[in-house]
């Protein structure tokens, strides 16, 4: 379904929302993050996309799973924490992000369910805002199968088309926000539809980086196990996790007891984000550690996202939103590496 909403209705159509938790990209000193809001009169015009991605709505960095306690007479007793019933509402979801959310679902949901993410997924509302001008310097969704304009894991995708938006509802769950505020929403004419495929047009046609055919890296990957190039490259790394962190489809974590108590026992068991780039993440307790080393462990990330999702889900675990190439603090960049696999080169 396609529709007009004017800006200036925006305000009106989100004060229909109050039943739903709010969220929309605010500035933070010189960065965009998904906060919480009371009232929504715009969408910000001069964002790329936020710092922390949308995955922290549905995979929180720190998430109790449940409590325990050791009754002396009672047992063991074990109280399931689950998360909160509440519908949440996040505007302004960059496609990258979006899509993030629709891969880890492949592992969350469809692959081994997990009550946790997927009840969060379940009040999860998407509102979309397609990146027009503005792709960033280090965007390359186009080359892994996103877009500017993408709806992949979106309710609803906003698209700037001046003084108004045109509005994509794309699912049950956009259907009903829409509803909720059906005298703000218009239909479209010709004229809209045009506008709206020039700019994506447009937008299509800024980007200036790209992997070069990534579709095909899962099968120059599969000989490159041994390749120097995860040495050479990975040299510089500082293992800080960063990449890991903020990207939309790295989901590794760990989980921990602490313990308020010990005697009598009583404490909570959490869940929380861990990377692949951390030293003692393949730790065994033996002592023996399978990625001992900053090479195999950047060859690890690599592979993961561009070969072992590839074969097992058949598609990239990368969006392109470039955030780990603009956030390590030493310029390791995966668009080059990879670019660079093609030919070879160590
Ligand atoms: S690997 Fe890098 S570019 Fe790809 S989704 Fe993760 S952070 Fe973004
Ligand atoms: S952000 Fe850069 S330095 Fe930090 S762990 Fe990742 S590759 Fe290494």
């Amino acid at each position: 379904m396609e529709k007009i909403l004017k800006k200036s209705d925006l305000g009106k159509w989100v004060g229909k929302l109050s039943a739903f938790d709010c969220y929309a990209p605010t500035k933070e000193n010189d960065h965009w993050e998904f906060n919480q809001v009371t009232y929504l009169d715009s969408l910000p015009e001069d964002y790329t996309q936020v710092n922390v991605p949308l995955k922290k709505v549905v995979l929180p960095n720190r998430e109790v799973l449940f409590n325990f306690e050791d009754n002396r007479n009672g047992g063991p007793h074990i109280q399931e924490v689950l998360p909160e019933e509440k519908e949440v509402v996040v505007f302004g979801v960059r496609g990258c992000d979006a899509r993030g959310v629709a891969l880890l679902s492949k592992i969350f949901s469809e692959s081994s369910p997990d009550i946790y993410f997927e009840r969060r997924k379940n009040q999860l509302y998407v509102v979309g805002l397609s990146c027009y001008p503005l792709p960033g310097d280090n965007c390359f969704c186009l080359s892994v199968g996103g877009g500017p304009f993408s709806t992949q894991g979106m309710d609803i995708l906003l698209s700037d088309i001046g003084r108004k938006y045109f509005v994509e509802v794309l699912t049950p769950k956009g259907e009903k926000l829409v509803e909720l505020g059906w005298e703000f929403f218009a239909e479209p004419n010709d004229q809209d539809r045009q506008d709206r495929l020039r700019r994506e047009k447009k937008a299509q046609e800024m980007f200036n980086l790209e992997i070069h055919e990534a579709e095909k890296k899962a099968g120059v990957l599969h000989h490159l196990f041994e390749d120097k190039i995860w040495k050479t490259e990975s040299f510089r790394c500082l293992k800080c996790g960063i990449c890991t962190y903020l990207c939309p489809t790295c989901h590794c974590f760990d989980i921990a007891d602490e313990l308020a108590s010990p005697v009598p026992l009583q404490g909570k068991r959490v869940r929380v984000w861990d990377t692949c780039q951390f030293p003692d993440f393949t730790m065994h307790s033996s002592g023996h550690n399978p990625r001992p080393d900053k090479s195999s462990r950047l060859r690890q990330r690599i592979m993961h996202k561009f070969l072992y999702f590839v074969e097992t889900y058949g598609e990239i675990m990368c969006t392109g939103c470039g955030r780990c190439v603009s956030k390590c603090p030493v310029g390791i960049d995966i668009v080059n590496i990879l670019n660079r696999v093609e030919s070879h080169e160590g």
